[in-house]
């Protein structure tokens, strides 16, 4: 790993600069380890190609970078894409110079539909909605696949290589990832969603681009089948190494580091560091959450973070008993979390186990072979102490949606939905405000909207120009071979 000369920085002014020119603040360079203990440690670069790791795991950094009391003070006031080459700075560990970080972010957020990103409304006396959906796929999904996108095409094209995107979606990832690599010259993109499963919008957005370089499939299956495919693609390491496989889902770290940053922005703008905040989270497969964990961790003053899940529980009742087992998927008003196997979750047991790679590789064993694990009460003790969650049946969704807009106007999309019902229900210190995370914008729900309130919110622009265009999906069986052998025939990387 060679330094790059020097630092750079694009941060014109202000507290950033002192910040700016290299690695962890005590010197060290960020190095990422696999969750199973197998796997090489790697780069960042290397990380952000690779997705899951060779062993099965998934990479975290060795170590948390921590900002001081003062460094997050002296975000306050700074612009959201200041503040995310802060916070991305230690993670990319000097691979990256600070002027091409500075313009990926600055570029990657000019997509955006608000001049300050993800904007905080506030909806009681000390509750707040966080909107991260102002993407150009209307879901917080774009906040992180905007920048990964650019991420890996400076990566690739400085190592002369192709690579191909396998990506399963219960929704909002596809469209996302498909518009953030749509046309990008070294890269394809095969999209795999649960057919049926997903809204009319969500759809629309994976099978209406034209460009060469999109795949969309439905399969026949669930959501749960998709991610399975998916990681029995990358398990499969000749057929991995031959279309140098890429992940964009939520186990590839690049995304989870993108989603750190408005975990700060908003607890800044509220008062943090001298004010502590708590958040709730809608959450499918752990990925937004667990980035509220790691902001915790690099020294953000946060008491609890809301574990917000639909009637597909696992995490709650993991929560209540300890005990991980995974059940039949129902599908709900919030699609994106109609799923049963939260694959970050490995991330936070990794930490709940003190970093215990066998311990994880048995518990992921038992998950497997017998459908479940138990935590020991020190690891349920652990999680307990920084985590709450709470359930949310659709009968409540809709009625949280409906009270919500009574008392304030404000229209949320079932997902934010359940998590502002977490919030409501949950114990609190009236003195920490509780942001609730809204991760898609509602006319991505009409359906939802309409059975809660009797009328649909106003469609934007970009969803009604996609209900004229035609549609490109090719439907492929629940069939791990079909879905490789057409990966294979259709990528460009590994034709040689
Ligand atoms: C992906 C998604 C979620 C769940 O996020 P995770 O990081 O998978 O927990 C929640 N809401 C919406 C709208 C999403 O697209």
């Amino acid at each position: 790993m060679s330094f790059l000369p020097d630092g750079g920085c694009a941060i014109v002014g202000g507290p950033l600069q002192a910040a700016c020119g290299g690695t962890l603040s005590d010197g060290t360079i960020v190095k990422y380890i696999s969750t199973r203990g197998a796997a090489p440690a790697l780069g960042f670069e290397d990380v952000l190609l690779t997705g899951l790791a060779r062993d099965g795991g998934l990479y975290l950094p060795e170590k948390w970078p921590e900002l001081t009391r003062e460094e997050i003070a002296g975000l306050a006031g700074k612009s959201y894409q200041d503040v995310a080459v802060r916070i991305m700075k230690p993670y990319v560990g000097g691979e990256i110079p600070d002027a091409d970080l500075a313009a990926i972010i600055t570029d990657a957020y000019a997509t955006f539909r608000h001049r300050v990103v993800t904007p905080l409304v506030q909806v009681g006396p000390s509750d707040w909605i966080l909107e991260l959906f102002h993407g150009p796929t209307l879901a917080f999904k774009d906040v992180a696949m905007q920048v990964l996108s650019r991420l890996m095409d400076r990566a690739l094209s400085r190592r002369g290589r192709n690579a191909t995107i396998v990506g399963a979606t219960s929704g909002d990832t596809g469209g996302a990832a498909i518009e953030a690599f749509r046309g990008r010259d070294a890269i394809d993109i095969f999209m795999l969603f649960p057919e049926g499963r997903v809204s009319d919008v969500q759809r629309r957005q994976m099978t209406t681009p034209t460009e060469a370089n999109v795949h969309t499939i439905a399969i026949q299956g669930t959501f749960d089948d998709c991610q399975n495919m998916v990681k029995a693609l990358f398990n499969d390491l000749p057929f991995r190494d031959r279309l140098g496989l890429a992940g964009v889902n939520s186990i590839n770290w690049a995304r989870l580091m993108a989603q750190i940053v408005y975990y700060f922005t908003s607890a800044v703008a509220l008062g943090a560091p001298s004010r502590t905040v708590s958040y709730s989270v809608p959450t499918g497969n752990f990925g937004d959450i667990l980035a509220g964990y790691a902001a915790k961790r690099m020294g953000l003053p946060i008491d609890r973070l809301v574990i917000a899940t639909n009637v597909n529980d696992i995490l709650t009742r993991m929560l209540e008993t300890g005990r991980y087992e995974s059940r039949e998927v129902a599908a709900t008003f919030s699609p994106s979390m109609d799923i049963q196997i939260s694959s970050n979750f490995e991330r936070l047991l990794f930490e709940l186990t003190g970093r215990h790679a066998d311990r994880v590789n048995s518990l992921m064993r038992d998950l497997t072979t017998r459908g479940g694990f138990a935590l020991t009460q020190g690891e349920h003790g652990q999680l307990k102490e920084g985590f709450d969650a709470e359930r949310t049946d659709e009968a409540a969704t809709l009625a949280t949606i409906r009270d919500l807009e009574a008392a304030t106007g404000y229209l949320a999309d079932p997902h934010t939905a359940v998590a502002v019902s977490a919030a409501r229900r949950v114990a609190r210190r009236p003195d920490v405000p509780m942001i609730t995370l809204s991760t898609a914008h509602p006319a991505k729900f009409p359906d939802a909207i309409r059975r809660a309130v009797g009328h649909v919110p106003p469609e934007p622009e970009t969803v009604t120009r996609q209900r004229t265009l035609p549609e490109r999906v090719t439907v492929l069986p629940n069939d791990v071979a079909a879905v490789a052998q057409f990966v294979s025939s259709r990528a460009r990387a590994g034709r040689g």
